[in-house]
């Protein structure tokens, strides 16, 4: 049944497409008066499901319906899971883009290497109220990982919502100002109806930490090394990129990064005033002039991402930095789930080098840059909603912080997923229906949806490899020689090449007999299907495994 939005014209409506069931790719739509805004457009990292990508974008097929009613994107912050997707959903957008100073020259900096025509982004005012149609939005500024994390209260005549971005409370944020209290509490007194809110750390009891406290530890362990460190990070967060600077120039060491993003995060945050006290770095190319024990690396690839330069380090096949013995690599970064197991690699790697290890796990080198629960209650007593909707989290944060919200005397939580549209009204508010959603797959230039069959056959070839039978037939359809077999991904080409032949022979005299026994014509598709049941056959039996199997037929007239 397609959904009358007409009947929900002049409704307050909260539609998440992305964001709303994993910690990634947050799209956020609300709609007020026929119009529509949309806050963030992030990606995410793709899942074991979708072998050779990295990274998902939403399926933003609902929007695009009404495109022409949509005013806007506003960005919250610097983060790819805020603004990944912009880059590949631009084409389907196009509106105007609202950021800070520096989320918007980071944005920029980052869209040069694609032509996206007629992208304007707009420097948001910071200071003061300004309006996107119907929408009347105020932000303020909350600490995160990234610089310039604004919150948006969105006033409307049908109740005001506080979107409330990745944030913390932190007493020493370092880079950027603390959040704001004072102007949530503001925002609280003249009524919220609804409170859209950071999930990531619900789980986590007491406070997130400060970052102030992470840079003092920092200074310690690196004051210890021996021998060169390389420290691995978020690039985004400038205030630990401050720190590890700092923490370098403090034990007499000369600094440089390595890794695309990292130059990229720098450069933007020099131009917008940021990283301002700090001397200048060396380019990596020059860090072969100075001792070891005189060098810090800041590297890319925290997350054991495999073209970073820490993985590249790791293999040796970095171009100016090499590790050796005594070295340490300290990880200032959260391991994200899902992303463990190539982490963990890495530290094993670096162990059997003889590399000393330094991670969230044995020191005091990361704080979260989300709030845990007693920040989140602080956060409830602040703004006063009527209702708080979760978001930023999996299912299972979403739940939690519903419980959590409720718990703390809110009246009304809205546990959403991608796709469910929520009618807010002061009177009553509920998920009203579920729109189009889903995810799309960044298949190098392409964009895919995720149930494309391709990622089906991706998946066959990689858990039991490929046969490609390559049959010549004659003009009465017989094999003019033995069929050609290839298998690669399940059996050598040299060492099985025996095998292989007695396969195709197998496979010839099955064919010979259903030839002979078949009266007349005898269509492609039956020889094909025929030709797969053989040799699906001979390979189950072989080594118990089902690949995928590709019939060439190719006839002699
Ligand atoms: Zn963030
Ligand atoms: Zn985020």
């Amino acid at each position: 049944m397609t959904l009358n939005l007409s009947k929900y014209k002049d409704n307050l409506l909260f539609v998440p497409l992305g964001g709303s069931g994993e910690i990634g790719m947050n799209v956020n739509l609300y709609h007020f008066d026929g119009k529509w805004l949309m806050v963030d457009c992030g990606s995410g990292f793709a899942e074991d499901h979708l072998p050779g990508v990295d990274m998902v974008v939403a399926d933003i097929s609902f929007i695009e319906k009404y495109k022409d009613d949509l005013l806007g994107i506003v960005l919250t912050h610097a983060h790819e899971d805020h603004l990944g997707g912009i880059q590949y959903l631009w084409n389907e957008l196009q509106c105007p883009i609202y950021a800070t100073k520096f989320t918007k020259c980071f944005l920029k900096s980052k869209l040069t290497e694609y032509s996206l025509p007629n992208l304007e982004i707009i420097e948001m005012n910071t200071s003061k109220e300004f309006k996107i149609g119907p929408f009347d939005i105020e932000t303020i500024g909350l600490t995160h990982s990234a610089p310039e994390m604004q919150a948006l209260v969105i006033k409307t005549d049908a109740g005001n919502v506080v979107h409330t971005g990745d944030w913390k409370f932190d007493p020493k944020p370092l880079v950027g100002e603390a959040s704001d209290q004072k102007a949530l509490k503001r925002i609280g007194d003249e009524g919220v109806l609804a409170l859209v809110c950071d999930s990531t750390n619900v789980f986590n009891e007491g406070v997130s930490g400060s970052e102030g406290d992470v840079r003092e530890s920092l200074m310690n362990i690196i004051a210890d090394c021996p021998k060169m460190v390389v420290v691995t990070t978020f690039a985004s967060n400038l205030a630990r990129l401050e720190s590890i600077i700092k923490a370098g120039e403090k034990t007499g060491r000369k600094v440089c990064l390595a890794g695309r993003s990292l130059h990229r995060m720098f450069s933007a945050a020099r131009e917008c005033g940021y990283l301002k006290g700090i001397n200048p770095i060396i380019d990596e190319k020059a860090i072969g002039k100075y001792k070891r024990e005189n060098l810090l690396v800041i590297a890319t690839g925290c997350q054991g991402e495999p073209l970073a330069a820490m993985s590249k380090m790791i293999n040796g096949i970095h171009n100016s930095v090499s590790l050796a013995p005594d070295d340490t690599v300290i990880f200032s970064s959260k391991i994200i789930p899902g992303n463990d197991k190539r982490i963990f690699k890495m530290f094993n790697s670096l162990a059997k080098k003889k590399i000393e290890v330094i991670t969230e796990k044995d020191h005091f080198v990361h704080v979260s840059g989300h709030p845990a629960i007693e920040e989140l209650k602080e956060m409830y007593k602040l703004v006063r909603p009527q209702i708080c909707i979760p978001v930023h989290g999996e299912a299972i944060h979403i739940h939690e912080q519903a419980k959590l919200a409720k718990s703390c005397g809110i009246k009304q939580a809205i546990e959403v997923e991608n796709g469910s549209m929520v009618l807010l009204s002061k009177s009553k508010s509920e998920i009203i229906d579920t729109v189009e959603n889903g995810y799309l797959a960044v298949d190098g230039n392409y964009l895919l949806p995720e149930d494309a069959s391709i990622f089906r056959v991706r998946r066959r070839m990689r858990e039991a490899g490929i046969v490609v039978v390559s049959m010549i037939l004659d003009s009465k359809l017989h094999l003019a020689s033995l069929p050609i077999i290839n298998t690669p991904g399940l059996f050598d080409e040299y060492d099985d090449a025996d095998m292989i032949k007695d396969f195709a022979k197998e496979l010839s005299d099955e064919y010979h007999a259903m030839r002979s026994k078949s009266k007349g014509d005898l269509p492609d598709d039956k020889i094909r299907s025929f030709t797969k049941k053989i040799i699906k056959r001979i390979i189950k039996n072989e080594v118990n495994k089902i690949p995928l199997i590709s019939v060439n037929i190719t006839k002699i007239v």
